[in-house]
């Protein structure tokens, strides 16, 4: 822990909810970076069309490490970190807007606004796979969702990105079986599996 010490104030499980933001944007113009960082962000006022093709590009192979994570591939998800981690290095560095305002920034003086948070976002899930295993990367179990969330349930067992999501397949999966029941069939065991249980770790 001690090279988290030297950071001082940088948060890891911010960055790794960064990487998550990132994944989940749309990211189809320069309005939709804004809406990711707020309009008065540094990241808005600073970005141009080079950091929103960055982040698109970027966001696949961010993508894959919750893909392989959740489908147990931990290997892959190491070896796809550790491509990221070369592809967007860190380099620290201690930077004030104003004198009194000293804080820790992730790469070089001049850097993109995409070098910087990718750089973040890579080290983030690294740190979060050493710390909490690869498992603990989430793809939403509803497949017109696919967003990607950090398990933090005390048991592992989150499926879903959100409360609605969630709830929104309890209520596919009730009318279901009531349809199953109303027309005498037998229930395939996926449409059973989906209820209180998942709700109740849903937190986003
Ligand atoms: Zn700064
Ligand atoms: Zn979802």
């Amino acid at each position: 822990m001690a090279f988290l010490d030297y950071l001082g104030r940088v948060d890891f499980d911010a960055y790794a909810r960064t990487a998550v933001d990132i994944v989940n944007a749309p990211l189809e113009s320069m309005q939709d970076l804004a809406a990711l960082f707020g309009e008065d962000s540094w990241q808005t006022a600073e970005a141009t069309e080079r950091d929103l093709i960055a982040f698109r590009r970027a966001r696949k192979r961010l993508r894959e490490v919750f893909e392989h994570g959740s489908s147990g591939r931990d290997m892959a998800a190491v070896a796809e970190l550790n491509a990221l981690l070369e592809a967007y290095p860190m380099q620290p560095r201690i930077s004030g807007h104003d004198t009194h305002d000293w804080h820790m920034h992730v790469t070089g003086r001049g850097s993109s606004v995409s070098s910087e948070l990718l750089a973040g976002a890579a080290w983030g899930l690294a740190v979060w796979l050493c710390e909490h295993g690869s498992s603990r990367f989430g793809v939403c179990a509803d497949e017109r969702c696919g967003n990607v969330y950090l398990d933090t349930s005390s048991n592992c067992c989150r499926r879903f990105c959100s409360e609605r999501c969630a709830t929104r397949s309890h209520v596919a999966a009730h009318r279901a079986r009531k349809r199953a029941a109303e027309t005498g069939a037998t229930l395939a065991p996926a449409q059973v599996g989906v209820g209180e249980a998942d709700r109740a770790v849903v937190t986003a």
